[in-house]
């Protein structure tokens, strides 16, 4: 990609009223643009970086036996009314009426998944059922404030797991804890498995997936020395006692956000809305349901929070948008204006994506200050001063090193 022909730039006005650190960095770099409180536009680079989440999320679903489908983010008031989640999620959902009839935005997708289970489930041997998709969800959230971590409207991945009987649900619910530990992981997240209660989802407890941040809207208390971890909402302790699981290890607090969050729902959804099998024995039972968020957009903005300096972003290899950053000095000069370009042109024939700094008229120093801001893993620079080799930094190194093109390309693909 030309870096003069790329939609979104880099930016040094943005919008005032921003506080969070990973909308302040995501605006300036370019990666998305603001409509209104809570409600951004993933610009490419953006995008991008979405799009590798996102498929990191989809393999590790897909690893766990789960298929994926896409359902509507319009619903009638009636599925909404078979659950009583019309009234009781009043407050989160956007509800409007158009000519005679009333509609809500999809603020989750637990009634859409159970409609569609009963009418495609006959029996026992169509159980269970693992379905999952990655969509828009829309909230009246009253604390838009902290930029792609809470959005008005955001991108999840939601699955839902519906099963015979508890053992069963339980089993896939350890499956899915493994496989969102594992895509935490290969986004370089440390993530902690944190106890918290269901809210408008159910009365049992949840587990939350908390990544500690200093940006974060949570608060986590765990301990210092086993996996102990519970929200504030829930714990009843202090800082500084004995951990009540280990007995051994301190209590400590600290922000977090919540990237994940996963619920044994149980039968609650079945038995009102009707999702019922025949057993062995053919009596007709409500099915086990279990359901299990992942925010995508959140993720781009707990990655932004994570890593970064006060120069700017600092991706993980696994989601840059661009594994490299080529910088094209004095290209007023033919010779090296002809060398950079086909520095770009073997490194695409290679496979490796480039987001090339191809401007004229931009100094060093901007072309050097928006390198950093981007946050690419690795930069390259062909200039007067490189020769017949090219200059290759690390953007969360200081040191710079003179090499060849194949020794780089080598480098870049282990
Ligand atoms: P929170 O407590 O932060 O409001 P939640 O408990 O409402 O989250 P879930 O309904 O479990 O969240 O949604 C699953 C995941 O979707 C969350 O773990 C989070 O990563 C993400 N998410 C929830 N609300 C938002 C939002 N307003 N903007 C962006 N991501 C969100
Ligand atoms: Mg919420």
């Amino acid at each position: 990609m030309l870096y003069s022909k790329l939609f979104g730039k880099t930016v040094k006005a943005y919008p005032k009223d921003e506080i969070a650190v990973n909308a302040k960095l995501l605006l300036k770099a370019g990666f998305i643009d603001k409509l209104m409180a809570g409600s951004y536009t993933l610009l490419p680079l953006g995008r991008l970086v979405e799009r590798k989440i996102e498929e990191i999320v989809r393999q590790e679903m897909n690893a766990t036996g789960a298929q994926e489908v896409l359902m509507p983010l319009l619903h009638p008031k009636t599925i909404w009314n078979e659950t009583g989640r019309w009234e009781s999620a009043k407050e989160v959902m956007y509800q409007f009426a158009k000519d005679d009839k009333e509609y809500a935005l999809s603020f989750t997708h637990e009634e859409i998944v159970m409609d569609l289970i009963r009418k495609h489930i006959a029996g026992r041997k169509d159980l269970p059922v693992k379905i999952y998709h990655f969509s828009t969800k829309f909230r009246d959230e009253p604390r838009a404030k902290s930029g792609l971590l809470r959005g008005r409207e955001f991108i999840m991945k939601d699955l839902y797991s519906a099963h015979e009987n508890k053992e069963d649900m339980m089993k896939y619910y350890a499956v899915v804890t493994e496989a969102y530990m594992k895509t935490f992981a290969r986004l370089n997240l440390e993530v902690r498995k944190v106890e918290a209660s269901g809210g408008v989802f159910t009365k049992e407890h949840t587990r939350e997936f908390q990544v500690l941040a200093e940006g974060g809207e949570d608060t986590i208390y765990f301990c210092d020395q086993c996996d102990f971890a519970q929200n504030k909402e829930i714990f009843t302790g202090k800082e500084k006692d004995t951990c009540p699981k280990c007995q051994k290890g301190k209590i400590i607090s600290a922000k977090a956000i919540e990237v994940g969050n996963i619920f044994p729902l149980g039968t609650y959804y079945a038995e009102k809305m009707n999702v019922l099998f025949a057993d062995v024995q053919g009596n007709r039972k409500p099915v086990w349901l279990a359901s299990y968020g992942i925010g995508i957009t959140r993720l781009i903005a707990t990655i932004a929070e994570v890593f970064h300096d006060d120069r700017g972003l600092i991706w993980p290899e696994a989601v840059a948008p661009f594994p490299i950053h080529l910088v094209g000095l004095d290209l007023k000069d033919e010779t090296i204006n002809s060398k950079v370009h086909n520095v770009y042109k073997v490194l695409e024939e290679n496979n490796i994506d480039v987001l090339f700094d191809d401007r004229t008229e931009a100094s060093a120093g901007e072309k050097f200050s928006d390198v950093d801001l981007i946050g690419i893993p690795y930069r390259l620079v062909v200039s007067k001063r490189t020769g017949e080799q090219i200059e290759f930094k690390k953007r969360n190194e200081k040191t710079t090193t003179l090499l060849d093109l194949s020794s780089i390309i080598s480098k870049i693909k282990a």
